[in-house]
């Protein structure tokens, strides 16, 4: 469903919203956003606590859509970007209800570039960009994932800062641009630079709160809402 402002959601998520029955939604669907529609809506939060087990959500899903009801599971940014789309619909699938995936714009690339920071430029030599998570259901942050070069972009990654700062710094300087953006494309809408030496720092000192983005990065450098 996009970043949050209602009017980054697709027109086909905005058309299914509508003709929803059922809408099962997380904490990065926005008030506004539900406020368009007519359904009936269940909160599946889906952060730190949650409220939904995953398996419970699956099965909601399905139970709902075999009483013929029209269900959509609203989530924030794109389903499948550490959104676990994919398994919701392969679990809906192999239960026999047909199950379609719209595409969202991913905070990912739309918090920078709202921030005005685009993932690649030509201009810096950016020539490819990295997502990755930085709270891991196990284990701890694998370097393996973190390129030496281009834009890196960490998505739920304020909670764990100072190992996520850690981890990165085993492949990047310390001299590294750095970008936060807290609330992207919303009234709070929030950036923070420094350096990723610093990363810690400027979220702790900012009180950075989640939502927010982190790109690494010479494309930093550029903002072009400045
Ligand atoms: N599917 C989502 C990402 C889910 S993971 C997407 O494509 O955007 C949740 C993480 O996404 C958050 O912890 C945060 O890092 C990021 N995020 C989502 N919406 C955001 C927003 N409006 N502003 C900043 N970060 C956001």
């Amino acid at each position: 469903m996009g970043p949050g402002d209602p009017e980054l959601v697709t027109v086909k998520a905005l058309k299914v919203l509508k003709d929803a029955d059922v809408i099962l939604y997380d904490r990065l669907v926005s008030e506004e956003i539900l406020s368009l529609c007519q359904g009936e809506k269940i909160y599946v939060g889906k952060s730190i606590g949650e409220a939904w087990k995953q398996e419970e959500i699956n099965r909601k899903l399905v139970e709902e859509a075999k009483k013929g009801k029209r269900v959509v599971r609203a989530k924030g940014g794109d389903p499948t970007v550490f959104g676990r789309g994919e398994e919701e619909c392969i679990f809906a699938l192999r239960e026999g209800i047909s199950c379609e995936i719209i595409p969202g714009l991913t905070s990912a690339i739309a918090g920078p570039e709202l921030a005005g920071i685009p993932v690649t430029s030509r201009i810096v030599a950016a020539s490819g960009f990295t997502v990755i998570s930085g709270t891991r259901a196990k284990g701890e942050l694998d370097p393996d994932f973190i390129p030496e070069k281009g834009t890196l972009i960490v998505l739920m990654g304020i909670h764990d800062i100072e190992e996520v700062q850690r981890v990165i710094l085993m492949k990047r300087r310390g001299d590294e641009k750095v970008a936060i953006i807290e609330s992207a494309s919303t009234p709070k809408q929030r950036v923070i630079t420094g350096t990723l030496m610093k990363l810690s720092e400027l979220v702790k000192e900012g009180h950075v709160s989640s939502p927010s983005i982190i790109v690494v990065g010479e494309v930093v450098s550029l903002s072009f809402n400045q």
